[in-house]
């Protein structure tokens, strides 16, 4: 049994993909200014929604206590927020081959501890299976798995498979699943086309006398695609 199997039981767990797609909710992540996708509570559960880790009635039970409790529920923002850039920090040092930071995966283990504790045995429709416990409205429900699928991430063969996109500041990360280990884009409709109008404007730059008023800033650098 693996590390993964043994920690984390998959049939209650995120693809590995999912955990990469959440420590993707900031655009150009590796700039000095990432740009927040997750700007309020609402927009959380409502990632967690549209990526399966909470129910339709599950969202709507933890925004109408959001409603109740704005502060707590900021808080959960936080802690998502803390989580995945403790997250993002592991992921994109692994992908280079260095250490990551103590203090990132301290972090990360304190969600971890946090998320098992609501690990629970439940009836299945084949005797027992694993099941998410504590409050249905509990504010920070949808961080349990994340939490646990990133640890389960972390130790697996995807994690020496993580790459960091090159239309450097995009600073998206994707599992490179590719033959050959030959993927470069987050997103080849995205910041792979604008690499290429960048590298054939400079190429025509580079060949064209320089006209006056010309633009000399080069295209691109929108937001990043959700
Ligand atoms: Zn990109």
């Amino acid at each position: 049994m693996s590390v993964r199997q043994a920690l984390v039981p998959a049939d209650v767990l995120p693809h590995a993909e999912t955990c990469i797609g959440f420590v993707n909710t900031a655009g150009w992540h590796a700039s000095d200014h990432p740009v927040e996708l997750l700007t309020s509570y609402g927009r959380l559960t409502g990632w967690a929604r549209e990526h399966g880790l909470l129910s339709a009635a599950q969202a709507s039970l933890l925004e109408q206590r959001a409603r109740w409790e704005p502060a707590a529920a900021a808080r959960v923002l936080t802690e998502a927020i803390t989580l995945r850039e403790a997250a993002y920090r592991i992921l994109t040092a692994l992908a280079v081959g260095r250490a990551p930071r103590d203090a990132d995966v301290t972090r990360l283990n304190r969600s971890l501890t946090h998320a098992l504790r609501h690990l629970r045995l439940a009836p299945g429709p084949v005797g027992l299976g694993y099941a998410w416990g504590g409050a249905p409205d509990a504010l920070d429900r949808m961080l349990w798995p994340l939490a646990c699928a990133t640890a389960g991430l972390l130790t697996s063969a995807d994690a020496r498979q993580v790459g960091m996109c090159a239309n450097h500041p995009c600073g998206w990360l994707f599992i490179d699943r590719s033959h050959g280990r030959t993927r470069r884009w987050c997103d080849m409709s995205s910041c792979g086309n604008r690499t290429k109008v960048r590298r054939h404007y400079a190429r025509s730059k580079s060949q064209a006398p320089a006209q006056e008023g010309q633009a000399s800033s080069t295209p691109g650098n929108g937001p990043c695609p959700p």
